[in-house]
């Protein structure tokens, strides 16, 4: 048996922006920052609850401070905290993606090595990550395609009742490649479909969750009628057959916060490749701690959509870093790589 001394403190980090979704908008985040401490090494990790699955700052707070005084049979055995975890209490993916993240990390700066080696990853670089921007005025919108500059890749949040109008404003001011994100904003496969049609031929190389998670009739269809890729992101936690979801979707958006591990998400990753799905690896709006541990999963994943740190206006560390291509690369130091700012 050994004791591992597991806290947690608030994270709250203002946004460079208001960012605004269909479901709602924030200044800030209120995250968990995690830390696993045993012989000398500490172990950082991030959780950033999303309320969609009914997750706040506090109840993640809560269930990690279940853990203050935990003792593993094998501390180098993520499974055994994943299992622990689960038994311990149903829900709370950020709480346990963020525990388990600081298990890696502090197993990789205790063995002295990067996690990529570790895990034995294709190599450290991934594929290129979009900008995001949320909803806004088009005027605004503009404004934020100059900001985007450097990054090859927009994701464009939409579902609102002007649509149209925003990608026709950030069309007049460039041709760069977009990934839509409806976040289940389009209610019917009428409305789904006008707007797909109009998006083709846009240069949109994505659409991410057109329809509620609940729509799976509708999803069939749409996915039969689309010619863009259509991605799931709300339909998939990491407990749906992956087999049904092919049926809807052409890919889905890996997120650590939902699937509640790295490993966990790696085993989806390999599953998911099995019934034809792509992979794409997304985040939360969450910091660099938390994106350099999705940057991780996307070594193996055909998109990223890792922008969550580039929202916040100050990390709390440096981790992963964004090539000027728009390509997403881990370092080479032990565990997750993290530094101080
Ligand atoms: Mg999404």
């Amino acid at each position: 048996m050994k004791k591992l001394s597991i806290t947690r403190e608030p994270l709250d980090l203002p946004l460079k922006r208001t960012f605004t979704i269909s479901r709602g908008s924030r200044d800030s985040i209120q995250n968990v920052l995690i830390r696993i401490e045993a012989d000398g090494v500490t172990g950082i990790g991030e959780a950033a609850p999303n309320h969609r699955y009914e997750e706040t700052q506090e109840s993640a707070m809560d269930f990690i401070s279940g853990f203050g005084d935990y003792r593993a049979d094998n501390p180098f055995d993520v499974g055994e905290l994943v299992a622990t975890m689960e038994r311990y209490a149903p829900g709370e993916y950020a709480a346990k993606a963020g525990l388990e993240m600081a298990l890696f990390d502090w197993i990789g700066k205790k063995l002295n090595l990067p996690l990529y080696k570790l895990l034995q990853a294709p190599g450290r670089t991934g594929p290129r990550t979009t900008f995001t921007f949320g909803i806004d005025e088009p005027e605004i919108m503009k404004e934020k395609v100059a900001e985007a500059g450097p990054y090859p890749y927009l994701k464009i949040k939409l579902g609102t009742n002007y649509d149209k109008d925003i990608i026709s404003a950030i069309r007049e001011l460039t041709d760069k490649p977009i990934l839509v994100d409806a976040n289940e904003g389009w209610k019917t496969v009428d409305s789904a479909l006008d707007m797909i049609r109009f998006l083709d031929g846009q240069n949109v190389y994505m659409i991410e969750q057109p329809m509620p998670a609940e729509c799976k009739k509708e999803m069939q269809k749409l996915r039969l009628n689309s010619p863009i890729p259509l991605f799931a992101d709300e339909s998939i936690t990491g407990k749906e057959s992956l087999q049904e979801l092919a049926t809807q979707f052409h890919g889905i958006n890996i997120k650590l916060m939902k699937t509640g591990a790295i490993s966990t998400s790696l085993k989806i990753v390999h599953q998911a490749r099995k019934v034809g799905l792509q992979i794409m690896t997304g985040c939360m709006v969450e910091s660099a701690i938390a994106d350099t541990a999705s940057a991780l999963v996307a070594l193996w994943a055909d998109f990223a959509d890792l922008d969550g740190h580039l929202l916040v206006a100050e990390n709390p560390v440096k981790g992963l870093t964004i090539l000027p291509e728009g390509h997403v690369q881990l370092n080479d130091k032990p565990g997750l790589g993290l530094t101080e700012e």
